[in-house]
Order: structure tokens, then C-alpha cells, then sequence
């Protein structure tokens, strides 16, 4: 069966990091076809729109989609492309790898974010002169989803350590819903679960990554503490993620356009490789999805590398280098 993969390289290295994906996924022979679309700053600049329609139903219609990185107007282009494909849990594995001098080298956590809702609502107002306003929304449903899907993830992929992150003391309500619902979902899957306090985690994720496995948060504090789990294992280049719905999903890497380097061919492609895999996981091609990953990491150990990494290898080298090895 054919499956259609919509590319949207975005701003900045994500027109670095894409092609690198789609030349490693074209060299496995799946059948797979590749149809790309627009979206992002340039976009915005020529027509008005960040996100054109086209490019939303070429997403929707897709039987998933590989994104590279959204820049100024990711608010208009990654928001909306996570609610095309339905996707409602932000999947972020962060592992370190022991060929590289990681700053804590037994990292080997995934953040399950929750992807539709608490602060990232979009729901702001300017309510007076210089005062402005964030409702911060959290449903029963949406937390019932993602705790769900977090301690069924950790049971189907052998984790015995399952952490739910909240501030529950101080947003007492939305975090409270957030908290007692997981819990609940907690008790019926028979798994062990720990909560802990965002901001402490943030300390004991730096100390000791060691004890944690599966993280289950909140929309920010899961965007905030798989970016310091990057800096754990390596840097952004290296991190990839899902976005995943009932019948579509989305790959990204976790970093964002990297306008600091980009145009200059020398960003870390790991993290769209990465996600590339585990597009083709979610196709059932999990041979393959294991085959690029095994290749990534052993270019990660032997080179080349890119200047993130400590080398002076660019893209093109190291993409190169991981079709040599497939
Ligand atoms: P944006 O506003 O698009 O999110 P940003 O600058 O806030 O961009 P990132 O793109 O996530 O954030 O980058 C943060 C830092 O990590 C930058 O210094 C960037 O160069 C570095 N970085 C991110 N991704 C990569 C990569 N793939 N390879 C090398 N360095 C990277």
C-alpha cells in the first residue's frame, strides 16, 4: 500500500535539515510517495498567509507529514498544522548517546506532551492599557487523553518509571484537574506513576535524568523540559518528535528554524533523521525506522559531525555519511 508523506521544510535549516529526510527515506524502497508544500516567514512575506490552504490539505490528506522547523510565524504554521493532523500528544524522546560526551550520559527519558491546550489556548486579550491577559485552559477530556496515551506509551515500550509533571500547588484548578485525572488513569493501567512539582523536576531532571523514564506534562512545562533535556544529551540537534492523532501524525525535530546558522549548511540533520524514523514506526515499517536509527547513531560515534557536535562536517556530509551506512 502506498502512503503519501506531505514535506514541509518550513524557515531557516528546516530547508537544511528536510531534504536530508526525504533523500534517506527515498533510499529504503518503501513505497512510500512525497508531496510538498509551503508554509512559513517567506511564505508570509509573498502571500500574506504563513500556512496556505493548500498546504493544509496537503497535511490533512497525507497519511503523515515531515516538518522541518517554523520560524517568526510558528504560531500560524505549527499550531494550526498540529490541529490538521488531529494530533493531541507530543511524543519527545531524549536519549543520550555513549559515543558522544553528553552531560549526562544515562538520559533516557520521553516527554509525552500535551499538545491542544493550558497556556498555548491562543486565548490572550489586551484587557486595559498596558494589561494584558492569558487564559490558560485545561478539559477533563484532553487530560484523559494524554494520560492515556503516556502510560499506555511506557507500558507498550517497557518503562517502569512513569512521572506526571504539574504545578497542581499553585494553579490549583487547571493543574488540579490535570493532576487528579492522570492519577486516576494511573490507578486503572496498574502502573506505578510518581507526580512531581514542574519547577523541582526541572532541578532533579538535571541531577539525576536516571530516574525518570516517561514524563507525562502539561503543554509548556513539556516543551520547556524536553528543551533542557536536550542540553543533556548533546544540543536541539539531535532530539526528534512526534505529533500524533487517532488516524494522522506529524515529524519534527524539537528545534526550532536555528536562524543563528541557517543558509550556512551546517545544521545537525540527527534530529529530522530521527523523526524521519519515527514517521516510518508509525507507518509499521519498524525494521526500517530501527535501520535509520542504527545508522544515525553510528554516525553520531564515528563521524562526521557537525560544529554542534564538536566537528567541522556539513549536512551534507553527515546525511551522506548515514546513506552509506544504510
Ligand atoms: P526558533 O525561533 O525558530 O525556535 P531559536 O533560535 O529560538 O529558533 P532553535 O532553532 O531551537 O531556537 O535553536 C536554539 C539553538 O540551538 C541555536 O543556537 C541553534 O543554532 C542550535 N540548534 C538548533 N538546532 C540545531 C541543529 N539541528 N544543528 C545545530 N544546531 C542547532
Amino acid at each position: 500500500m502506498t502512503h503519501e508523506i506531505a514535506v514541509i521544510p518550513g524557515d531557516g535549516i528546516g530547508q537544511e535539515v528536510t531534504p536530508a529526510a526525504v533523500e534517506v527515506l527515498e533510499s529504503l524502497d518503501l513505497d512510500l510517495t512525497f508531496v510538498e508544500g509551503e508554509a512559513g516567514d517567506a511564505v508570509k512575506e509573498e502571500r500574506g498567509e504563513a500556512l496556505p490552504d493548500e498546504t493544509r490539505e496537503l497535511a490533512a490528506e497525507a497519511d503523515a507529514t515531515l516538518f522541518g522547523a517554523a520560524g517568526e510565524t510558528a504560531a500560524d504554521v505549527i499550531l494550526p498544522l498540529r490541529d490538521v493532523v488531529g494530533s493531541f500528544a507530543n511524543v519527545r524522546p531524549a536519549r543520550a548517546y555513549p559515543a558522544l560526551d553528553a552531560v549526562q550520559p544515562d538520559t533516557d527519558i520521553v516527554f509525552i506532551r500535551e499538545n491542544t491546550e493550558g497556556v498555548y489556548s491562543g486565548i490572550e486579550a489586551e484587557v486595559d492599557d498596558g494589561v494584558r491577559t492569558l487564559t490558560r485552559v485545561v478539559t477533563e477530556d484532553a487530560s484523559r487523553e494524554i494520560a492515556e496515551f503516556g502510560f499506555r506509551y511506557a507500558k507498550r515500550n517497557g518503562f517502569d518509571d512513569v512521572t506526571i509533571a504539574h504545578k497542581a500547588n499553585v494553579m490549583r484548578e487547571t493543574d488540579g484537574l490535570f493532576l487528579e485525572v492522570a492519577e486516576a488513569v494511573g490507578d486503572e493501567f496498574g502502573v506505578d506513576y510518581d507526580t512531581a512539582l514542574m519547577d523541582a523536576l526541572a532541578m532533579h531532571l538535571v541531577m539525576n535524568p536516571e530516574d525518570y523514564g516517561v514524563v507525562i506534562c502539561p503543554n509548556l512545562a513539556g516543551d520547556m523540559l524536553s528543551d533542557l533535556a536536550a542540553g543533556l544529551v548533546g544540543g536541539l540537534g539531535l532530539l526528534p518528535s512526534a505529533n500524533v492523532g487517532e488516524d494522522n501524525a506529524l515529524f519534527e525535530p524539537v528545534h526550532g528554524s536555528a536562524p543563528d546558522i541557517a543558509g550556512e549548511g551546517v545544521a545537525n540533520p540527527s534530529a529530522m533523521l530521527l523523526s524521519a524514523a519515527m514517521l516510518l514506526d508509525h507507518l509499521d515499517y519498524g525494521d526500517e525506522a530501527e535501520r535509520v536509527r542504527d545508522a544515525v547513531e553510528g554516525v553520531l560515534a564515528e563521524g562526521p559531525r557537525t560544529p554542534d557536535l564538536g566537528g567541522d562536517a556539513g549536512t551534507d556530509d553527515v546525511t551522506a555519511a548515514v546513506l552509506d551506512r544504510l
